[in-house]
């Protein structure tokens, strides 16, 4: 009884602080500096979407939801696909970073471009959401280190040294995983060293995502510097090619560096797309009718989600996956290597609950719930990757 009456009141301050971390959950979350690393909505922008819009129902971001979601800090990707080579790559980079200056200058209340952590600093103290730039695809710069030297001097401080498609110099996650590098030479060349190298003196971190195991491990024996991976989920939990394996995770730990998980359905949970497939086999005719109107395969999507949203949130990982990825690597290497890279808007399906940047807030939750201490979760949240930021500074 006596032994029953102090579990009991063990049980209630337990519960008791777990409310009480319950509601402090958004005071903690918004005090946190949120960096994320990684967000495509600027392929949204150049089709028109403007940032300043309510784009509920359209994107997962816009200015108002990075600010009730908390984001301070993010790093807007720059991305084009393997049909942006020579002669079009770095133009087209160009234009994508117009655009995102462009926002910048149309709201200046709301998000300013910074270059370096000072700058990001007085960003957050003002309220403002720090932009910079990340480029995904090392093909942007055709080869050309004037063209990765230019690209830094509008803001760049991060590339993803290949997208899915191989450069000359460095041969990507896909390619190797397929066998179909070009001319069967995987890894990073001279070449690749050198922009290794010359990303070091600049300042511009190198993000691991997408490139492939050999390119990997030749990235981490050239770089002086902490890498990232700006956008990668962990192969332990889903065996996909864009997922890190457990002595690459080790490896960016002992180099210093921060993976930051992507939130896609598909990279966190294997069995995914078997379960989209099935729902959406079940609704075959109904999806062939709209395709048959010219219907495009998002607002087809869109419109399965309005009418099953039951069925349709069941092909969704819960959130709880993302957090198991997260205490994944805590355990592995610590609570110093982790932090977040949503990719939002460049995925077709994030977990349940995460519907946009505005329910960021929720990770936090989830983290508080698990037991992580607010130092940890500031951390997790921002803290590592600016500490990789600032280690990349130039001296
Ligand atoms: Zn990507």
């Amino acid at each position: 009884m006596k032994l029953f009456a102090k579990g009991a009141a063990a049980l209630a301050l337990f519960c008791a602080a777990h409310s009480a971390n319950a509601q402090n959950y958004q005071k903690i979350h918004q005090k946190a500096i949120l960096v994320d690393t990684h967000n495509d909505v600027l392929i949204n922008v150049l089709e028109g979407l403007r940032l300043e819009d309510d784009l509920r129902g359209k994107t997962h971001s816009d200015l108002a939801r990075f600010k009730k979601g908390g984001v301070d800090v993010q790093f807007f990707s720059v991305w084009s696909d393997e049909t942006y080579g020579k002669g079009k790559g770095f133009a087209y980079a160009n234009r994508q970073i117009d655009s995102l200056q462009a926002i910048a200058a149309r709201n200046p209340d709301k998000m300013v471009m910074v270059g370096n952590y000072q700058e990001l600093m007085d960003a957050v103290k003002q309220g403002k959401l720090a932009g910079l730039v990340g480029v995904e695809g090392g093909h942007m710069i055709e080869d050309s280190i004037p063209y990765l030297d230019s690209l830094y001097n509008r803001g760049a401080r991060y590339l993803t040294l290949t997208w899915n498609n191989s450069t000359s110099w460095a041969s990507s996650a896909k390619d190797e995983t397929a066998g179909t590098v070009p001319n069967a030479k995987s890894g990073l060349n001279e070449h690749g060293k050198q922009i290794v190298r010359r990303m070091n003196e600049l300042g511009m971190m190198v993000d691991i995502s997408h490139v492939g195991d050999q390119t990997f491990w030749d990235v981490i024996n050239t770089s002086t510097k902490p890498v990232i991976a700006s956008h990668s989920s962990v192969h332990n939990f889903c065996s996909h090619f864009r997922n890190l394996k457990d002595d690459q995770i080790k490896a960016i730990a002992k180099n210093g560096g921060v993976v930051q998980l992507n939130f896609a359905a598909d990279f966190l949970d294997c069995g995914v797309p078997e379960r989209q497939q099935q729902f959406m086999a079940k609704y075959k005719t109904e999806i062939d009718s709209l395709k048959n109107r010219g219907w495009s395969n998002s607002r087809i999507r869109k419109w399965l989600v309005n009418k099953y949203p039951k069925e349709a949130t069941a092909v969704q990982p819960p959130l709880s996956v993302l957090l198991d990825h997260i205490d994944y690597i805590v355990k592995l290497v610590g609570v110093d290597y982790v932090g977040l890279g949503s990719d939002f808007d460049g995925i077709s399906m994030a977990p349940q609950q995460l519907d946009g940047v505005e329910d960021y807030p929720l990770i936090t939750k989830g983290l508080l719930t698990r037991g992580y201490s607010q130092q940890d979760i500031n951390k997790i949240l921002g803290g590592n990757l600016l500490r990789v930021f600032q280690a990349n500074s130039p001296r």
